[in-house]
């Protein structure tokens, strides 16, 4: 049989479906725009009933093999949108989350009418909070993106000169090896329990383990990092800090524990707390 590229997508639909993906139609849409060399789905749509060849279906079903047994999307084509930009993402890196994009909006909102400021990323994975912040604010900021981990620099790097971002890159364990006072501090830590059942088992199988997991109770990472950031910021300065389901209450007691103002918390387009501020008192 010779299948045309809606047929085939629906094929795939069905099969992605039947093994339990969330979101069979937009995977197979994306890897079969992606086995093709489209640059947007739209081109499937534009070229519904255009028959495939041999090669192309085989192509396309080694794609769908590895998402059926788990692999996320964003692992086989290598790429993940974020904040509306492209991001080149692998095995070893954080794929890039949509609500973290609120953390991105929440510290655009407080920065967009400054210009100067030192900016901090902290465990920056693919870069994609650093360069989205960059490429908003129009490099009116000076933005550095730390990590502990020399693939997740090497993916943010490649990120920021693909998206022509002026970010500094730099090997650090949260704030250790900043040695100068910073205005901001933003930061999507590892904030998951090793106990929580929550999580998917995609995500465990094939994300990394230490950029997701914090410890037993899911706050080591948070609490170290508030004690840092009380530290290296200025006065004045504030700090943003994506968490996860059901922690905002605790981490605003931290933050103000450490003496963090005006701590506020924001929900995510599911409604659920998502990102704590907290301003660092004038002394
Ligand atoms: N900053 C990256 C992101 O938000 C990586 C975060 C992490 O590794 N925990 O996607």
């Amino acid at each position: 049989m010779k299948w045309t590229i809606g047929a085939l997508l629906k094929r795939a639909t069905e099969i992605l479906r039947e093994r339990g993906s969330r979101s069979p139609r937009l995977d197979a849409e994306l890897l079969l725009s992606y086995s093709l060399g489209f640059k947007s789905r739209v081109e499937l749509y534009t070229n519904f009933d255009r028959p495939l060849t041999e090669e192309e279906v085989e192509n396309y079903r080694k794609l769908i093999v590895r998402r059926a047994k788990g692999e996320p999307v964003a692992y086989i084509t290598g790429r993940k949108e974020f904040f509306g930009f492209s991001f080149k993402v692998e095995r070893g890196v954080l794929i890039p989350r949509s609500e973290t994009e609120l953390l991105v909006e929440v510290v655009y909102e407080r920065v967009k009418d400054k210009e100067g400021l030192k900016i901090i990323d902290v465990g920056t994975g693919s870069g994609c909070i650093a360069i989205s912040l960059c490429k908003l604010t129009k490099n009116k900021h000076e933005i550095i993106g730390v990590d502990i981990s020399e693939k997740a620099l090497k993916v943010a790097k490649e990120n920021a000169e693909n998206l022509s971002c002026p970010v500094e890159f730099k090997k650090s364990n949260l704030l250790k090896e900043i040695n100068e006072k910073v205005d901001v501090v933003v930061s999507n830590p590892p904030y998951i329990s090793f106990d929580d059942k929550r999580v998917d088992r995609e995500v465990v199988k094939f994300e990394p383990a230490v950029a997701l997991f914090a410890g037993k109770t899911g706050f080591e990472v948070i609490e170290s990092l508030i004690k840092e950031a009380r530290e290296k910021l200025k006065p004045g300065g504030f700090i943003a800090l994506e968490f996860g389901e059901g922690q905002g209450e605790r981490v605003k007691e931290l933050l103000e524990e450490r003496g963090f103002k005006g701590v506020k918390i924001f929900k995510d387009l599911s409604g659920i707390d998502r990102v704590a501020l907290g301003v660092k008192e004038d002394v």
